[in-house]
């Protein structure tokens, strides 16, 4: 299957704009995250309920969570306060596709309302699939797909179970199903234009010394950019004990996944309410947030 190349049948402005994917636009353009997804579908052992999903932020307290209509006014008030906002994404504090009506319905609501903002995603990519298509109907343009591993073997000693249509799946099973629907997502999600991300979690002794192999593989299917993010060790999960990589070994790691792609280097790990420049949690935004979910 031919890669599409990053900038296919997208405008510029839509690649400058975001600041995770153009380090440039990071002290200029602003970036939402509407914490409207609160379900997960998969377990990861460095994960503990009540916490904001580390695919793709810091473990911290539980955000509030939002209606899709809530999650509109929201960005409507956020983008009179700040017209530099240009990216609206939602990345938990689930993930999006445990909860699809809730994601669809903002996504939507979003997009009828402020025709060029630039929408993104961050996915386990176990349930995305079905919903390619209209995402791309709705110009969301940025997907991020957190992949641990290209074996099963890997990515059982990750996944304490997989929820997939209304059944429980553990341990290597369970790992093959999410594996499968990763790579199948990845695949149509980059055939048909999207502007893929990777995550990857660095886990010591698990998936720390295949993250080149993992980063070949993303190459092929045409991925545009890597995130390698080091494991948080968090209390009360399975990986409580596991020592955090340093960042001297994740130098190494980025400098592997340099031979195959791209890596990112300066995402944050915002949480999934994040809102402002990256790295610049903006506390008038947060009251904002609050009043909001009182509505
Ligand atoms: Fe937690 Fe995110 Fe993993 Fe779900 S995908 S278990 S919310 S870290
Ligand atoms: Fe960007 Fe990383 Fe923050 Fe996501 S977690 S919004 S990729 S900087």
């Amino acid at each position: 299957e031919a890669c599409t190349p990053p900038s296919e049948g997208l405008g510029e402005a839509i690649l400058k704009t975001h600041p995770c994917f153009n380090k440039e636009a990071k002290g200029e353009y602003a970036r939402v995250h509407l914490p409207v997804a609160p379900l997960c579908n998969i377990q990861c052992n460095y994960c503990k309920r009540g916490f904001d999903c580390v695919n793709e932020s810091r473990p911290g307290v539980t955000s509030e969570v939002l209606s899709p209509e809530q999650a509109l006014a929201y960005t409507i008030r956020l983008k009179e306060k700040m017209p530099h906002l240009s990216v609206v994404g939602i990345a938990g504090p689930g993930d999006p596709f445990a909860n699809p009506i809730q994601t669809m319905t903002t996504l939507r609501l979003i997009r009828k309302e402020f025709p060029e903002m630039v929408l993104c995603l961050s996915t386990n990519g176990l349930n995305v699939l079905p919903y390619i298509e209209e995402l791309k109907e709705l110009n969301v343009s940025h997907v991020t797909v957190t992949l641990n591993g290209t074996e099963s073997e890997t990515l059982s000693k990750i996944y304490k179970w997989v929820r997939f249509e209304k059944r429980g799946y553990f341990g290597k099973q369970g790992a093959e199903i999410l594996l499968k629907n990763q790579m199948e997502a990845i695949r149509a999600l980059k055939g048909v234009g999207f502007i893929v991300k990777v995550n990857t979690i660095v886990v010591p002794g698990i998936n720390d010394d295949k993250v080149g192999e993992i980063a070949a593989a993303m190459k092929e299917m045409g991925v545009d950019v890597m995130n390698t993010i080091p494991l948080y060790p968090v209390e009360g999960t399975p990986f409580a004990e596991v020592e955090e990589p340093s960042s001297a070994f994740m130098k190494e790691v980025r400098k592997e996944v340099r031979k195959h792609l791209p890596p990112m280097t300066h995402c944050s790990r915002c949480r999934a309410d994040a809102v402002g420049l990256l790295g610049q949690d903006d506390p008038e935004a947060k009251r904002i947030l609050s009043e909001v979910s009182c509505l």
